[in-house]
Parts: structure tokens; sequence; C-alpha cells
């Protein structure tokens, strides 16, 4: 059966205001310790942001903020180029 279009907007505004107090808002990393720029040479510190399987670990888990996830990303893809990063699985020898 076709549902009517009242049903949608409904469902989309309890969805809107359920996700408000969803969790607890988990501080960014970056944010805390004041870093403007995510240094891509920093290995150490991208790697956390990093899955055993080289995955980026994505900003809901994570925590961080919508800016640092977009360095992140970067710093992570040229941390890959230059062999500081797996591009898969490393462990999985
Ligand atoms: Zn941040």
């Amino acid at each position: 059966m076709r549902r009517p279009r009242t049903d949608r907007t409904t469902r989309k505004q309890r969805k809107s205001s359920f996700s408000v107090d969803y969790r607890r808002r988990k501080i960014c990393r970056f944010c805390e310790n004041k870093i403007d720029v995510i240094d891509y040479k920093d290995e150490r510190m991208i790697r956390r942001f990093v899955s055993d399987r080289g995955k980026i670990i994505p900003r809901r888990i994570s925590g961080s903020c919508a800016r640092h996830q977009r360095q992140l990303t970067v710093a992570i893809k040229r941390g890959r180029h230059l062999g500081l990063l797996p591009y898969t699985s490393e462990s999985f020898r």
C-alpha cells in the first residue's frame, strides 16, 4: 500500500529529534588537543583512526568533528601513498 506524504515528513521529524540525544557526543580528539592541521607524517596519531584492516574509522565511531574528519581522510590517503599506512590489512598474513 502506498503511504501518504504526511507520514513521511513526520517520520523524518521524529528521526531528527531522536538523533539529538541519541548518544553522548564524543569529543573530537583533534579539537581537544587544539590541532588545527592534521599532520599526515604523524603516523602514530593517524593510525588510531584506521582499523586493523586499513580502513578509515567513520566519524560516528571515532567521534571526531566534520572538519577534522575531512582533514583526517586526506591525511590517511597521503599516508597510504607514502607507505606509512596500509591500503589493506597487513596483519592478515
Ligand atoms: Zn575537531
